[in-house]
């Protein structure tokens, strides 16, 4: 999650916590809870200022300052009404979000809260107050419907946050979980597969066996392109390169074998279509005006075809492709070999 929508995620919450501090200010006028109809002034101004901390991105103090307002209303709440309303329950939503904040706050390297000793607070924050009322009592008495009501309006909230904040996590998860897939099976540059998983292709493609194909690609020159126009020159090469061997074939599985080398794979394609399409790639490069600032880069590949028979193992399979290209770019360059 980045810091745009962290600080969106704190407004929602923020106004949540705001519009059930008005509705608790009107239920405590119900019972007639003096202390409590007070203490909402101040928690309401705390909300306000809440939003003036959220859009200076000062989220280090609006934390420590609605964790600290919360436990203490929390505990004044326990302590006037009783523990029977349930609103000791909300610790049971704040610590997993201290350690979130904390993991977030550490990752963003914006200043943290210790969040084991902010949840030690919290839990004795808790066991104080709501020991206290089972000892003594609460200071309003209230009556057993009107509590066992708020108790579970209480409860529903608390286990509906934790629901919801159960499923956020887990969705976090899953995104940086595919992240990091993507980033482990990808080349950052051009997007394409990187060789580490092109290998793995390879071997599961010839597990199932059929009418595969491969073409190691490698464009001509590239070095001068480098040195001519510069290396990002270079880098918009390689990554326009990739978008044309995308366009001319979206079915095939396209990886970046090496620094200029592409190695393309295709299956269900018989030998002359899968020749005939690596030569509708070679022409489009050749015709392809790239514009770099003011220049316009002349780019050619050279591609040499590998076929697959049956028994044959990966890296005689690819270097037959290899050779073919050797073949390709000691012939003249900018050509198809078979
Ligand atoms: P040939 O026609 O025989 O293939 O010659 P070539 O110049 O294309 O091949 P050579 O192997 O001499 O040079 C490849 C160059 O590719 C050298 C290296 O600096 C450059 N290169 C490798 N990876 C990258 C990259 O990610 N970005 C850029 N800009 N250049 C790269
Ligand atoms: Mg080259
Ligand atoms: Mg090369």
């Amino acid at each position: 999650m980045d810091f745009a929508r962290i600080r969106k995620f704190t407004y929602i919450i923020n106004t949540v916590i705001l519009l059930l501090v008005i509705a608790l200010a009107g239920f405590f006028v119900l019972c007639r809870a003096t202390i409590l109809i007070w203490f909402s002034i101040p928690t309401l101004m705390i909300y306000i200022i809440g939003y003036i901390l959220i859009s200076k991105e000062r989220l280090d103090i609006y934390v420590r300052l609605v964790y600290f307002w919360i436990t203490l209303y929390m505990c004044l709440c326990t302590l006037c009404l009783g523990y029977k309303l349930g609103f000791h329950l909300y610790c049971f939503s704040m610590i997993p979000i201290i350690f979130y904040t904390e993991y977030m706050a550490d990752k963003l390297g914006k200043p943290k809260i210790n969040a084991f000793v902010a949840s030690g607070i919290i839990a004795l924050c808790y066991l104080l107050s709501t020991g206290y009322t089972a000892f003594t009592g609460p200071l309003y008495s209230i009556d057993n419907n009107m509590a066992g009501s708020f108790w579970a309006f209480n409860s529903v909230i608390v286990l509906a946050f934790l629901v919801y904040y159960s499923r956020l996590m887990l969705s976090l998860i899953g995104d940086y979980e595919n992240k990091l897939q993507k980033t482990a099976l990808t080349d950052r540059l051009t997007g394409l597969y990187n060789r580490h998983y092109m290998m793995k292709e390879l071997e599961s493609s010839m597990k199932n066996g059929g009418s595969l194909f491969i073409s190691m690609i490698d464009i001509d020159d590239f070095k001068m392109i480098n040195d001519r126009y510069g290396h990002n020159a270079g880098d918009y090469v390689l990554v326009n390169v990739s978008r044309i061997m995308h366009e001319v074939c979206s079915d095939c599985r396209i990886s970046r074998w090496g620094g200029e080398e592409f190695l393309v794979l295709s299956s269900g394609r018989n030998r002359e279509d899968f020749i005939a399409l690596i030569e509708t790639l070679r022409k489009r490069v050749d015709a392809e005006d790239l514009v770099f600032g003011d220049d316009h880069i002349k780019v050619s590949v050279t591609a040499g075809i590998g076929d697959y028979t049956v028994g044959i193992t990966v890296d005689r399979w690819v270097k037959a492709a290899d050779d073919n290209l050797y073949t390709g770019k000691k012939s003249g360059k900018n050509k198809v070999i078979a």
